[in-house]
């Protein structure tokens, strides 16, 4: 294993083209082997994601209305443009080639899926076992998804994501992103029943008292606010971050108690993404009706 030193960590921490909680969680927590695997979610996680998707949105939306006045055939073409669009606006920027650039760095190997035709995710891993079990895990996921288009019967994100409604393949995935047993069976029990796993887990941040630590990685839940499993894994990333380097343990101090805070503040985030989408919605509708 390559071995970094102390520049070349203040070179990462410096580089503002990739977001600190991605270089410490998705980075750093790899390269240490305390995490076999991470994924980012591209372009949402690169720090101008956002202004991506809007201007992909914009490229793509003239090849769109043409579906919505009735042209069938330009499906196609929307996909073509979608990722067209993409490869123009994300893979040619200086963020999208700084991940890579530091992956490489670090020494890790990476598989990049499409999710949709605007959307990857990046996995970042050390070890060829993990390639495999991935491999394995996309392959089914793949065909899973098929299966739901053909019958879109399901609601939401399981038609968009059926694999979360398998628990055998939420425990292998959540096994490979370093996620403690209990955690993760409970969240695939959850999921399997088609409960809201969101909505536990902040409900149990009312309940009971929380340990930052046990918030180890962010869209991580811990089976309890206090698991002992994930707090030994908060505390093991914590005691090697430090080692590494002494700023990256004040560093992933405030990242976990952002994490906490993050779920404290999902009922927020949900209203406020559906709202988000519905404004998007009657933008959308009276924009078409002027034309
Ligand atoms: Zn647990």
């Amino acid at each position: 294993m390559k071995e970094l030193d102390e520049g070349e960590i203040e070179e990462l921490l410096g580089d503002d083209r990739l977001r600190l909680g991605v270089k410490l969680e998705d980075y750093l927590l790899v390269y240490l082997g305390v995490r076999p695997c991470s994924q980012i979610t591209i372009p949402a996680e690169l720090p101008s994601g956002g202004e991506m998707g809007r201007i992909i949105d914009e490229r793509v939306y003239p090849t769109l209305l043409r579906i919505r006045r009735g042209d069938r055939g330009a499906i196609g073409d929307v996909k073509r443009a979608m990722r067209r669009a993409y490869r123009e606006v994300v893979e040619n920027s200086e963020e999208y080639k700084a991940h890579l650039e530091w992956a490489e760095r670090l020494g890790l190997r990476w598989r990049i899926d499409e999710v949709r035709p605007t959307v990857r995710e990046l996995y970042l891993y050390r070890e060829r076992g993990v390639e495999k079990r991935l491999r394995r895990l996309m392959n089914r996921r793949e065909k899973l998804r098929r299966e739901a288009l053909k019958r879109p019967r399901g609601l939401g994100i399981y038609l968009a994501y059926p694999e979360e409604l398998e628990a055998d393949w939420v425990v292998e995935m959540g096994g490979l992103l370093g996620y403690p047993q209990c955690c993760v069976e409970r969240y695939a029990r959850e999921r399997s029943m088609g409960l809201e796993v969101e909505e536990r887990a902040y409900r149990q941040l009312e309940e009971a008292e929380a340990d930052a630590m046990a918030y180890f990685v962010s869209y991580f839940f811990p089976c309890s606010p206090s698991c002992p499993e994930a707090v030994s894994r908060g505390r093991r990333c914590l005691m090697l971050l430090e080692e590494l380097h002494p700023r990256l343990g004040e560093l992933y101090r405030g990242r976990v108690e952002e994490n906490l805070k993050l779920v404290r503040r999902l009922p927020t985030i949900i209203r406020e993404h559906r709202a988000e989408a519905e404004r998007r919605l009657s933008l959308w509708r009276s924009r078409t009706r002027q034309l």
